[in-house]
């Protein structure tokens, strides 16, 4: 009864009246565009003028509710694109580049982690790890180092793992960003933060850039027509640029990673850039048994596990599946209050990390 008076309600409403909530109704979807500029000179009050990275500076209000006397030269602030006005102050501790970069210093994973990929270990420590260590062996033989190497192949098969591996075994610190972030988090600043990667790259040096999901930055450029494609490409140009800007002789080595080389525009690969490409295949049944052993060896496993079962079936699984299988069947014994995990442990953890896999779940979300 109530809901058919709130209908008749709905329809009785005038034209007008209707179409002014819904164009609100629309504009909230669309949320509040926003893009983070820099603060150059305070004019008045009310007023400033501002920089952004995707055009000129601008002569902007500032909204009543901005706290004025934190607002000074040179701090970044918030800025609403519809209204031009300056809404908010980015304090230090929400830098835009901290929720993008992850920096460690030195991460813990180290070659003995990784199972197999022998001659991908090989090709990293001979393009990354030996100039980082020995530039001088370069100097001696009269050739230039890579500035970085490319790696590629099916999701989870060891890329970020070995990148990490080889900032271990450098003590260099380990810079990650992901490619889709770089355009997604700020738009409008996706230039502005691979300038200030290398510039923190550089600050921390020895250090390794590793770039995930470049193909989110790098695909072969077409026509761009929208925003978002220009926002990609000049965010590529500058990625171009920084790479011809540094020199391959420095302590700075980027490392970039794709499952999808082939869509990657060939001037990022162009010789004097990343021109190194190392291809990381699904295991086969050696670095199979070799990856069950490295995510077991800590586990303590009933006496009936048979793991070779697993390592000899025919269904594909990644370095990243292994390890999902080998974490959720320890779940289960843990969820029953049992010391050991056993044979049947693993049987459905299997099927449910396959399972989820053919349904498309994000890996990471397994458990
Ligand atoms: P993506 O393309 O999705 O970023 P990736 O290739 O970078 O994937 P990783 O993040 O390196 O994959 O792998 C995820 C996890 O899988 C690793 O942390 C590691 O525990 C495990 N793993 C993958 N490959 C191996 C391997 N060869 N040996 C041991 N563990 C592995």
């Amino acid at each position: 009864m109530e809901e058919e008076f709130v209908a008749n309600q709905e329809r009785l409403k005038p034209q007008e009246e209707k179409a002014e909530e819904d164009r609100s109704k629309v504009d909230d979807l669309r949320g509040s565009p926003m893009s983070v500029g820099n603060l150059e000179e305070l004019i008045d009050e009310n007023h400033a003028i501002v920089s952004s990275s995707v055009g000129p500076e601008y002569y902007v209000g500032i909204l009543s509710f901005v706290d004025k006397d934190q607002l000074e030269p040179g701090c970044a602030i918030l800025m609403h694109n519809k209204v031009l006005s300056v809404v908010g102050l980015l304090q230090d501790e929400v830098d835009p580049m901290v929720s993008v970069m992850k920096v460690e210093k030195t991460p813990l994973e180290s070659y003995a982690d990784i199972g197999g990929l022998d001659a991908q270990i090989q090709e990293i420590k001979e393009a990354v790890e030996l100039p980082l260590t020995h530039p001088e062996l370069y100097e001696d033989i009269g050739i230039k180092p890579p500035k970085g190497v490319i790696l590629y192949g099916e999701p989870g098969t060891g890329k970020t793992l070995l990148a990490k591996a080889v900032a271990n075994s450098t003590s260099a610190t380990f810079l990650r960003v992901v490619g889709s972030e770089l355009i997604q988090k700020y738009l409008g600043d996706g230039p502005k933060l691979v300038r200030e990667l290398f510039r923190v790259a550089d600050d921390l040096s020895p250090s390794i850039v590793f770039i995930d999901e470049i193909d989110a930055v790098g695909t072969k450029r077409y026509d761009a027509h929208s925003g978002g494609e220009r926002e990609i490409q000049r965010t590529m140009l500058e990625l171009l640029n920084q790479l011809d800007g540094f020199d391959s002789r420095g302590d700075v080595k980027v490392i970039l990673a794709t499952n999808r080389i082939e869509s990657l525009d060939p001037a990022l690969l162009r010789p004097g850039r990343i021109d190194r490409k190392i291809e990381f295949p699904l295991p086969d049944i050696k670095t199979r048994r070799r990856i069950f052993q490295i995510h077991t060896l800590r586990m303590t496993l009933a006496d009936d596990v048979n793991l070779e079962e697993f390592v000899m079936t025919k269904d594909e699984f990644s370095g990243a599946d292994i390890k999902a299988i080998c974490t959720e069947a320890g779940l289960l014994a843990l969820r029953e209050r049992r010391m050991k995990v056993t044979h049947a442990d693993f049987k459905k953890a299997k099927e449910k990390v396959m399972f989820k896999k053919k349904e498309g779940v994000p890996e990471g979300l397994y458990m």
